[in-house]
């Protein structure tokens, strides 16, 4: 085991875990209990009688330390989230070390009320799961450390996690859907089309050349000075413009759709970015304010940006439908939609995707907006579904590495490869439509 410096002490073993006598959790979940929405998954392992299995996940990745205790069945036995949030937005962005020093001071509080509302003990645990990549260095590196040294201390299987493979697999949590499902996964660092044919084995259709829709908006809603808007406070940028787009009209401003020319499922956020940028200019230059003031038409910028955004998505995933059914990749009786990550809690865009699969004879299905953004729910339950496959699971840690990838926006390194994904790229021979299939 690599010997670890971390300065938060290792996990304690709380007052009640002391009370509690070993396997009282155990005897708790023998006792007739609400099935998990995903009891079906388990079906099978109910059938024989033995205890559920146990998994605490722990996510880190960013800028919310998150953790949960889930059982096999998918009952959320306990969890807990803190968010660095408030303390980011007023920073104007996420500065690394800021989150990992808040990571440093939560991540034991955090952990300790997952456990102790689970009524769970360390030694009742199947596993430990914990993001590992992508994510900022400085923040991953305070979930791993803490992680192993719980591992080490306990001795327990430890579960290497993806942090988009969590959000791709988190509606089989809350929802029934079988391998394989189409996957859009839209977040502040990411933006992924993917097929999910297996817990840990994705088809790459695309994703983004340059920014993450989650990191446009937030860019966009620091541009328009948002956090002064008296309704917008607290808000993370991209819910701030869907929250403003409510009250806009959209039709007052037009901006070109990214990748027109482009015969794939790729997107681009950043050259949008750049328009919206100079209508801000124009339109300051217009009002007679300064960078920092607040735009009279705010609401009708928040409405053609969540517009355009969504646009762009729902052109891009027609095409990714279009060429699943085309190459029997998914078939049309059972052919499912899924979106997940950060951008996937705006309603205004989830209800043109569910129009996008409805019009295509897809299901279309999304988790609750509260475990879209990152959770500890997602990396257990992941845990969960690797336990179940058999796959990932170590029994030593000896090397275990996070694997960042620090670049400008800290988690927009394509995943191609990373998540199990083949070598196979459909995009390169996805020429099956012609002209504009969102328009067709
Ligand atoms: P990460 O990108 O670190 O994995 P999340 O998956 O939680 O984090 O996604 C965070 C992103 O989601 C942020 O860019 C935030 O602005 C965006 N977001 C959160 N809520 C909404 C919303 N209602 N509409 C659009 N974007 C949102
Ligand atoms: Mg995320």
């Amino acid at each position: 085991m690599k010997i670890l410096v971390f300065c938060a002490a290792p996990f304690q073993t709380s007052p009640r875990d002391q009370l509690l006598p070993m396997g009282s959790a155990a005897m708790r979940l023998l006792q007739p209990a609400r099935h998990g929405p995903a009891a079906w998954l388990s079906s099978s392992s109910a059938r024989c009688a033995r205890l559920p299995r146990l998994v605490l996940g722990i996510e880190t990745s960013c800028d919310d330390t998150g953790a949960a205790v889930l059982d096999e069945a998918g009952r959320v036995l306990g969890e807990a989230l803190q968010s660095q949030k408030d303390v980011h937005l007023k920073a104007g962005g996420i500065i690394p070390h800021v989150a990992q020093q808040l990571h440093r001071e939560n991540i034991q509080q955090v952990v300790k009320e997952a456990l102790s509302a689970s009524g769970v003990s360390v030694n009742e645990l199947a596993a430990i799961a914990t993001t590992v990549k992508p994510g900022l260095a400085l923040s991953l590196e305070v979930g791993l450390q803490y992680s192993l040294q719980l591992v080490d201390r306990y001795q327990k299987p430890f579960i290497p996690i993806h942090h988009m493979e969590a959000h791709a697999l988190t509606i089989r949590l809350t929802e029934q859907v079988e391998f394989p499902f189409l996957v859009l996964l839209l977040s502040g660092g990411h933006c992924i089309l993917a097929v999910a044919r297996g817990v840990s084995d994705f088809l790459l259709l695309g994703q983004t050349i340059d920014i993450a829709p989650g990191d446009m908006l937030d860019k966009v809603a620091r541009r328009l000075s948002l956090i002064k808007h008296p309704e917008c406070h607290g808000m993370a940028g991209g819910k701030a413009i869907e929250h403003l787009a409510q009250t806009g009209d959209w039709q007052r401003y037009t901006f070109r759709l990214p990748m027109q020319q482009y015969r794939n499922c790729d997107f681009s956020f950043s050259g949008l970015q750049s328009l919206v940028n100079k209508s801000i200019i124009q339109k300051e230059k217009e009002e007679g304010i300064q960078e920092g003031e607040l735009l009279s038409c705010v609401e009708d910028i928040a409405a053609a940006v969540q517009h355009v955004v969504a646009a762009h998505i729902i052109q891009r995933t027609h095409r990714a439908m279009l060429f699943c059914i085309k190459n029997s990749i998914l078939l049309p009786k059972t052919a499912t939609l899924v979106v997940s990550g950060g951008v996937a809690s705006n309603q205004s865009i989830r209800k043109d995707l569910q129009t996008l699969a409805d019009a295509n004879g897809f299901a279309f299905l999304s988790p609750p907006p509260r475990l879209c953004t990152d959770n500890g729910v997602m990396i257990a339950w992941n845990g969960i579904e690797r336990l179940h496959a058999g796959c990932g699971i170590l029994h030593s840690t000896d090397g275990i590495r996070y694997e960042p990838n620090d670049c400008e926006c800290p988690i927009s390194e394509g995943v191609q490869g990373q998540i199990g994904l083949g070598s196979e790229q459909p995009y390169l021979v996805l020429d099956l439509v012609v002209g504009n299939p969102a328009h067709s």
